[in-house]
């Protein structure tokens, strides 16, 4: 049931039964040469439609923009920012709050939105809510160790592959290739590099780590649809499951 579909009276009639809803926020942002921009909001989006039959938690329209700072060079790409995805999360969650909703589970696509949600999360909890956060790609790792990506990688590839294949332009696909620091601090990851066997971060734009924009460990040409199939399954099934739960869980009592 998706809020953006309901009347007044309807909603009213569910915020009066129900205290939960489910909110979801991705990103615009590059996805390397062969993904869309849109990548950590469409994967959302499909794992919405895959939810939406399995349960009756309201699902609130996504926001698609979230924070992405290291990454604007690229065209295309444009963050709210930590502090303005703050600012429109709290809003969202306080109205909600305001209509009845204790128990918020917020769908993510990104993990540069996840230090906003910890934050919005603390201060539900001192309001006697709690805010669960599904990092669907995260919880994909936990699933099956098989499916564990990095940033444009297969595992996102593999995503895509299940929203439409046509967004994937394997023809564009390149190797990783990361570019260093200096010969002694060697770039590991998106905001790391390795020196004398110890991960450090260093937090360059990500246009100065790499020419393409996708961050492995996991080779997108490796990505096939039915294992993006498969993944969103799966993801979409653990939160319907994940919802009862939280459900059923005591509320924070404030003193
Ligand atoms: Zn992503």
């Amino acid at each position: 049931m998706q809020l953006a579909n309901m009347t007044w009276p309807e909603a009213g009639k569910y915020f009066q039964e129900n205290d939960i809803i489910l909110l979801s926020v991705g990103s615009i942002e590059c996805h390397g040469k062969h993904l869309p921009l849109g990548t950590d909001t469409l994967i959302p989006q499909k794992l919405l439609e895959l939810i939406e039959p399995k349960t009756d938690v309201v699902i609130a329209p996504i926001i698609p923009f979230g924070a992405c700072d290291s990454q604007t060079d690229y065209p295309g790409t444009v963050s709210l920012g930590v502090d303005t995805l703050y600012d429109v999360f709290t809003k969202i969650t306080q109205g909600y709050r305001a209509h009845g909703v204790r128990r918020f589970v917020v769908l993510n696509g990104h993990g540069g939105n996840i230090p906003v949600l910890d934050r919005v999360a603390l201060d539900l909890q001192r309001q006697g809510c709690m805010l669960a956060e599904m990092n669907w790609w995260l919880m994909a790792w936990d699933l099956n160790p098989a499916w564990k990506g990095g940033h444009g990688g297969a595992e996102e590839t593999a995503g895509i592959l299940a929203v439409d294949p046509k967004l994937v332009d394997f023809a564009a696909i390149e190797d990783m290739e990361l570019k260093d620091v200096s010969d002694e601090l060697q770039a590991t990851g998106f905001k790391t590099v390795r020196f004398k066997g110890v991960e450090i971060p260093l937090v360059r734009p990500v246009v100065d780590i790499s020419d393409n924009g996708w961050i492995g460990p996991d080779h997108p040409k490796n990505a096939t649809e039915e294992w993006g199939v498969e993944m969103l399954n799966a993801c979409a099934d653990y939160i319907v499951e994940f919802m009862e739960a939280f459900r059923r869980a005591p509320l924070p009592v404030r003193k």
